[in-house]
């Protein structure tokens, strides 16, 4: 778990921290299927920000995910370019001006990255915007074999058993 502590920044009003740290990403259960992080390990850019009445946190780091097209079932890959934003009051009188990310003087950056992530993820993960997906009707994969099926085709198996009546 990655955590920021807070206890050795001395920052009076305008001052900025800056730190680069490593998060760790856990993989992400979506739509039924699995998204794993590649690499895992992202570096990512803290910035700690002393404003009159509180701190300001943003976050910085790109995720890419690796998993099963929504449509195809091949595989996609997601890139996520994640800017994230908190904020702590420092005399928090609502939960609206605190971060849940911030336990005493600890900023649970793991939390707060895997949090980013999930709200960033799309509706569909696919693996190509104009991705054809699986034919409905033989279970093909359209990018790989465009095709259609002819509505009146007659199936196969009636067209043996009308090439068995033709022979009598
Ligand atoms: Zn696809
Ligand atoms: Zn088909």
């Amino acid at each position: 778990m990655t955590s920021f502590n807070l206890r050795r920044v001395k920052l009076r009003p305008g001052e900025q921290l800056h730190d680069e740290l490593e998060v760790e990403l856990p993989a992400f259960e979506f739509g039924g299927q699995r998204y794993v992080p590649v690499p895992e390990q992202v570096p990512a850019e803290l910035e700690v920000t002393r404003a009159t009445t509180g701190t300001v946190f943003s976050l910085r780091f790109r995720a890419r995910l690796h998993g099963p097209c929504y449509r195809c079932l091949g595989d996609a890959v997601l890139e996520l370019p994640i800017e994230a934003r908190e904020y702590q009051d420092s005399v928090p009188e609502d939960e609206q001006m605190t971060t849940p990310y911030l336990v005493g003087d600890e900023l649970d950056v793991s939390a707060w990255a895997r949090d980013a992530v999930a709200l960033a993820l799309p509706d569909k993960i696919l693996c190509r915007p104009e991705c054809a997906g699986l034919c409905p009707v033989c279970g093909e994969n359209l990018n790989d074999r465009p095709h259609t099926h002819d509505e009146t085709e007659p199936d196969p198996r009636w067209a043996a058993l009308e090439a068995l009546r033709d022979d009598r």
